[in-house]
């Protein structure tokens, strides 16, 4: 076990912990590297190389368990949220290296930190801290002091505290995009702070907000294109657009994050995703999180159906008085509007009492 095991400070990253202990303890990156993680070259993999389970061992567990360090103490934590099950067990229980859930996802690998809370830092501790929310996938905005965050160019990680040197400052044209930045950043820290999200249900609550932005009824009946243009519009867009060499907002990304073709499962692309559907106003971060954590009860059944199913469809059943109406304003087949009325309670309720005057065999 190691002989000085410092605290964590705040909310710093394992990185910014292994940067402060390097500083204090060790002559060399290798020496580090060996001591902490069993091999040399741990300094080279980004956040950190070898294994988590020998650090948690010398250091007697007093900085937590591998799988807390992980979750907590790593951005490995935002990607474990919204892992399968499956993934998240095997990674946490050491089958898989966390690395493995980057996969071939585009993951920004920069250090970055706030101006202002290096100052702070300094003068509180005596040294800089990386802060766990600065290095989340989407983070471009300390949220303590709405100011852009600083990068660090280095490509390779030389377990160094924050300073000012060969750094870029991520660039905000205006009012409008720093605020679009700060729903990012808020939206990057409440998938990392929500310790696990249900994809799915992420999926169908961003699709009905689309669906009613949009009036279309159901995803197949979205405009993707239409979609895509307007988020290339987007304050949210340019700034990423100018951020160099990031293509996480190229293509038709929402409509394959929403069919879950890809990247369904990567925090930066739900960040960017959520802080685009709140500065559309459609949404807060606060609320679309809020609805996907509602506990169980007798409601819930019901409550999610009302998620799934966009207001102009409950609408055209309330001014309704038959199946064969409810088709003609919705545009959609009897036979579907039979199959909604089966499936789901809350349309059923609403049909219930022209049912059955008009049409006794649906139920
Ligand atoms: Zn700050």
């Amino acid at each position: 076990m190691l002989a000085y095991i410092p605290s964590w400070v705040e909310d710093e990253t394992l990185y910014s912990w292994c940067a402060r202990w390097h500083l204090a303890f060790s002559p060399s990156t290798k020496t580090t590297g060996r001591k902490l993680f069993g091999i040399a070259s741990a300094p080279k993999t980004w956040q950190f190389g070898g294994s988590l389970s020998r650090f948690c061992l010398i250091t007697g567990e007093r900085l937590g368990d591998a799988k807390t360090v992980l979750y907590e103490r790593t951005i490995f934590g935002s990607f474990l949220v919204l892992a399968s099950a499956e993934h998240a067990r095997r990674v946490t229980e050491g089958v898989s290296p966390p690395s493995a859930l980057l996969g071939a996802k585009r993951v920004q690998l920069g250090l970055r930190y706030c101006a202002s809370c290096l100052v702070e830092h300094t003068k509180i501790h005596g040294i800089g801290l990386w802060r766990m929310p600065h290095q989340l996938p989407g983070a471009s905005i300390c949220l303590l002091h709405v100011e852009p965050l600083r990068q660090k160019r280095e490509k390779q990680q030389l377990w160094a505290v924050p300073d000012s040197a060969n750094t870029s400052t991520l660039l905000f044209n205006n009012a409008k995009e720093l605020e679009g930045g700060r729903l990012v950043s808020r939206t990057a820290e409440m998938i990392f702070r929500a310790r696990t999200l249900d994809v799915a249900q992420m999926r169908a609550s961003a699709t009905k907000i689309l669906c009613e932005a949009h009036r279309a009824l159901d995803t197949k009946r979205l405009d993707f294109t239409k979609i895509h243009l307007d988020w290339s519009q987007s304050a949210i867009a340019a700034c990423i657009g100018r951020s160099g060499g990031n293509s996480l907002g190229v293509g038709p990304w929402i409509g394959d994050v929403l069919r879950g073709r890809r990247s369904e499962r990567n925090p930066a692309r739900w960040a960017m995703l959520v802080g685009y559907l709140c500065e559309r106003g459609w949404v807060t971060p606060e609320a679309f999180f809020d609805n996907l954590t509602k506990t169980s009860d007798a409601q819930e059944k019901i409550w999610k159906e009302c998620e799934l199913i966009p207001l102009a469809v409950v609408d055209a059943f309330k001014r309704s008085s038959s199946v064969t109406e409810v088709a003609m304003i919705l545009n959609v087949h009897d036979k579907t509007i039979a199959k909604w009325i089966r499936e789901y309670s809350i349309i059923k309720s609403i049909a219930k009492s022209w049912l059955t005057k008009n049409d006794p065999n649906i139920s």
